[in-house]
């Protein structure tokens, strides 16, 4: 993956698994040792600090993530073939601006929340993306191990293996991974019957994070909205903010535990009821762990849907096979 960002960034790990520079906000601005053989991190976003970027045409987080992914999601095929049964194609290429929603090429936006604080109307702004969640579901339920979960926290999909059945989308909680139809593998097996496209989702910048560099959004983020550090220091801090400002949590138990911890003045309810889910645009509900049931399930039920499309790949090569080198004995 390039990293087209050309920010001028500060090294916030001096080397994996030592001393971290936390973040960029005045309230985790400490320099702190790494718990001893952790080596997972989190991000704080603090809602309280963060403007939606009003003075700009596009918050300044989405910007950078905008520029750093760019090229990443390959040029989809012309005309996309139409997957059977569902014949639906979803094709962001052409509107690759949309910076109001997640798109495959928008991993991250700002939600607005209009809220009453001690009786005035306020607007609350709500930067949005994948959770990087401790037990993700969408890794889980990935028919072809495209989804995995890195050491340091990170929660990425490999856009090689990837053939954009949607799986992961259906079981996240907030819905955020996006497809991209007309691109990726699939194309070259089964291009109307199997697949259909690429997943695309924040990848926490891990290629960013593997150089000890922090991710292009928070390096962006002129308010300081935004932090990254080891997980027990991010959780210390979001703690600590949210007693002393009698602040509100997000993200420390949603979908059994995540990397990502909102602090918010005013109750998550409140803002939840304020916004408008729909595709690409998450709630805030409370979420209880998805698929916390496939723990004890073995891979076998997992590897099912493998094994099924594995048969059918292979009966379909051999049926190829079959055709350029003439019937076989018995047909
Ligand atoms: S998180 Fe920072 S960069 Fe993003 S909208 Fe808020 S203030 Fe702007
Ligand atoms: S927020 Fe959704 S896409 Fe991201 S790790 Fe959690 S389950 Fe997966
Ligand atoms: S961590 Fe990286 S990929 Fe994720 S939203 Fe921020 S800039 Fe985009």
């Amino acid at each position: 993956m390039k990293n087209k960002l050309t920010l001028n960034r500060r090294r916030f790990l001096k080397t994996a698994g030592a001393t971290a520079v936390v973040g960029t906000s005045g309230l985790l601005g400490a320099t702190g040792k790494a718990n001893a053989g952790e080596g997972k991190l989190a991000t704080l976003i603090d809602l309280s600090r963060c403007n939606g970027c009003a003075d700009r045409a596009i918050p300044a987080c989405v910007s950078a993530c905008k520029t750093i992914q760019q090229g990443q999601v390959p040029e989809p095929v012309d005309p996309i073939p139409v997957p059977f049964p569902t014949r639906k194609v979803e094709d962001w290429s052409k509107k690759r601006d949309v910076a109001n929603r997640l798109t495959p090429y928008n991993r991250i936006f700002v939600q607005k929340a209009e809220v009453e604080i001690d009786g005035h109307k306020r607007n609350v702004f709500i930067p949005r993306r994948c959770m990087h969640c401790d037990n993700p579901a969408c890794a889980t339920i990935c028919p072809f191990a495209s989804n995995h979960k890195f050491e340091n926290g990170a929660v990425v999909i490999d856009h090689d293996t990837c053939f954009g059945g949607a799986k992961c989308r259906t079981v996240c909680p907030w819905e955020i991974p996006q497809r991209q139809s007309g691109v990726g593998i699939y194309l070259k097996v089964l291009p109307t019957l199997m697949g259909n496209g690429i997943m695309v989702k924040c990848d926490f910048c891990n290629d960013l994070l593997k150089k000890g560099e922090k991710p292009a959004c928070i390096e962006a983020c002129p308010q300081q909205a935004l932090a990254i550090g080891p997980r027990g220091e991010i959780f210390a801090k979001a703690e600590a903010l949210a007693a002393k400002t009698g602040g509100y949590l997000y993200g420390k138990t949603e979908n059994g535990g995540t990397s990502t911890l909102y602090v918010s003045p005013v109750p998550f309810e409140t803002l939840d009821a304020s916004l408008k889910p729909g595709p690409g645009r998450p709630g805030l509900r409370p979420v209880k762990r998805r698929m916390a049931e496939t723990d004890n399930l073995g891979k076998a039920v997992l590897a099912a849907p493998v094994l099924g499309v594995a048969a059918g790949v292979a009966g379909a090569f051999a049926f190829i096979s079959r055709r350029k080198t003439g019937p076989g004995k018995g047909e």
